[in-house]
């Protein structure tokens, strides 16, 4: 059962320079329980096309143009926006990769932790508080009630970004949307907390879409990927089959970005040449082929349309 459906969602920006097109024709679904790893470089829509269903961005000159989304079967993009406010805080959350621009530094984690309870949920300051240190142990928080009193600025940034987990999932979400969470934090952190992110969902029963330019992050997590490039899909598939038969060139161009002990030993690490498009100006035709090793005669004059190839979608003259 999907949980989410967006189908041929459009958001541009409408500015002085011309119109952006941020999220183009974007369509994908997230199955209950199930990872969704949404990889691409920045600029490639990958966190455009969440904050815009949700109702998160400046509008103007933020715009959804067209497209359908449907949140358990309710329809986000024609909800008031009282409800759609509720619903963010609980059935769908959101962890972002900075911490202290989503945390309050002037409020105390008690404050912050126990207000989100209390505005989607009728039970007492009391429960409320006895809840919060329950969320905070259960992100791995060593002496949860002495933590709770502190103010952000007080915890260090792994602590900070498990107490962003924790309020995330005060309310039982049903669906949790991570950009970028461990980016900030340093490697040894990171995969504690993407761990912990990946136990709690799985205890939870809850349903995930992991954002990230980096596809080293979504490799053990995630049951499925969809690649973004210039406000477009490029390429969907299995995580198994990224990996092991990706099909589009810039599939494979960031695979060859990502080390990995079985095959990089000894080999260079490739970048990809050049750089992502002006989205006000997008190339003609295919919008990664200035960039792309394989283009073929028609790449630059028609555009390529993301279809069935076996188990994958593609979005690729080549297939
Ligand atoms: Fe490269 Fe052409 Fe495929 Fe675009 S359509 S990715 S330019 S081969």
């Amino acid at each position: 059962m999907n949980i989410l459906e967006v189908k041929n969602l459009k958001n541009y920006f409408h500015t002085r320079d011309g119109i952006v097109k941020a999220v183009d024709d974007v369509s994908f679904h997230v199955a209950k329980g199930e990872t969704l790893g949404v990889v691409g470089e920045s600029g490639s829509g990958k966190s455009v096309t969440h904050l815009a269903y949700l109702g998160l961005l400046p509008s103007p000159p933020s715009k959804i143009e067209s497209g359908n989304v449907h949140f358990q079967g309710k329809d986000l993009l024609h909800m008031d926006l009282e409800s759609l406010r509720k619903l963010r805080g609980n059935k769908i959350s959101m962890i972002f990769q900075d911490p202290m621009t989503s945390l309050n530094p002037f409020l105390s984690i008690k404050t912050q932790l126990m207000e989100t309870i209390l505005t989607h949920t009728n039970i007492s300051e009391q429960d409320a508080y006895k809840k919060s240190v329950e969320g905070l142990i259960q992100v791995g928080i060593p002496a949860a009630d002495k933590r709770i009193e502190s103010y952000p600025h007080e915890l260090s940034g792994g602590m900070r970004q498990r107490v962003m987990i924790a309020m995330a999932l005060l309310n039982n979400p049903e669906l949790l949307i991570a950009d970028e969470p461990t980016t900030a934090l340093d490697v040894t952190i990171q995969a504690g907390v993407l761990e912990l992110i990946d136990n709690l969902k799985k205890q939870k029963g809850m349903s995930v879409i992991l954002i990230t330019h980096d596809l080293g992050v979504v490799a053990g997590l995630t049951d499925r990927i969809i690649v973004m490039y210039a406000g477009q899909i490029k390429e969907e598939a299995s995580t198994f089959d990224i990996f092991n038969t990706p099909k589009h060139p810039y599939t494979k161009a960031l695979l060859q970005s990502v080390p990995r002990l079985d095959t990089t030993k000894g080999n260079r690490l490739l970048s990809i040449p050049g750089l992502p498009p002006d989205l006000a100006k997008p190339p003609t035709g295919c919008r990664f082929h200035p960039r792309c090793p394989e283009k073929i005669d028609k790449c630059d004059k028609e555009e390529p349309q993301l279809k069935e190839v076996g188990n994958c979608k593609v979005s690729c003259h080549l297939y």
